[in-house]
């Protein structure tokens, strides 16, 4: 069942759980994650950012929407950090239900200015919007944008930004960062500050860069009131890491050999996102 961000968030918001969205970055990972979702009857946001786009191509996406159109769960396909209203435009025309908008390294009222046009146009068609606010910081290599220092969300401009911006999901900066920590840096979530932003903000809230934050955080922030947690950088680890263990043996030539070992130890940490964002089973909240 393919619907969009501003209708699978709606539940999530209402009874206090979250949607993981998965950024998948290949076919083997698309599956995995919609088979664990299928199976434990989980609502899915299946994440795609532009440099994943380009990766898999435009064709892979009609085969992704093919299934997500087919599966019984609640799903919806979202752009990640889009940063042109013409990559907006591409995904709409592939087929995405949804898109993020990313002006959070723009002057305010360019952010704004910027939101409203994709807004327009999407709303016009049926697609949601989500945009940021404040900056997500960047704690290793990886392809997704963020600023070396946090700016943090302030909430009476998050008020002032979701209706100015006209978007349906509001990404808050409260002190993550994308990619996986190194070690010697620890991050610590504002929880205060998103609470503060939770009181006064109506539409859902979206955290990023959720990959290796203390599970009892993550638990707290939906609790207080987020409703979507971007997953990247725990699955491809996952994924990954096993991959490297596999092909240590350089006789496997076959594909699926290779893969489906890695898609199990990826889907093991999969399914317990789904139990961390107490999305287990709340595909029924939808019927
Ligand atoms: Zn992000």
């Amino acid at each position: 069942m393919l619907i969009s961000l501003k209708e699978i968030l709606a539940p999530a918001q209402k009874y206090g759980f979250a949607v993981p969205a998965f950024n998948i970055a290949n076919f083997a990972m698309f599956g995995g994650v919609i088979s664990v979702c299928e199976r434990t009857n989980s609502p899915v946001i299946i994440e795609i950012h532009p440099n994943e786009l380009n990766h898999i191509g435009p064709y892979m996406v009609k085969g992704i929407l093919e299934q997500l159109v087919r599966s019984p769960i609640p799903a919806c396909l979202h752009l990640d950090h889009g940063s042109t209203f013409d990559q907006v435009m591409l995904a709409i025309r592939l087929g995405f239900t949804s898109v993020m908008i990313d002006g959070s390294l723009l002057p305010y009222w360019q952010n704004v200015e910027l939101c409203t046009k994709v807004a327009q146009a999407a709303h016009a068609v049926g697609i949601s919007v989500e945009g940021e606010l404040g900056t997500i910081g960047i704690a290793a290599a990886c392809d997704e944008p963020g600023a070396n220092e946090i700016v943090y969300t302030s909430p009476q401009e998050a008020v002032a930004f979701v209706k100015d911006a006209g978007i349906d999901a509001l990404a808050v900066a409260i002190g993550t960062s994308h990619g996986l920590y190194p070690k010697d840096k620890k991050p610590k979530l504002r929880l205060d500050l998103l609470r503060e932003i939770a009181e006064v903000v109506d539409i859902p809230l979206v955290l990023h860069g959720g990959s290796n934050n203390p599970d009892n955080e993550i638990r707290a922030a939906v609790k207080i009131g987020i409703s979507k947690v971007n997953i990247a950088s725990d699955i491809k680890q996952a994924y990954y890491q096993q991959m490297r263990v596999v092909l240590k043996d350089d006789k496997i030539l076959e594909p699926k050999k290779i893969q489906m070992p890695c898609i199990e130890t990826m889907c093991r940490v999969v399914e317990s996102k789904l139990r961390l964002l107490g999305t287990l089973g709340k595909a029924d909240y939808y019927r």
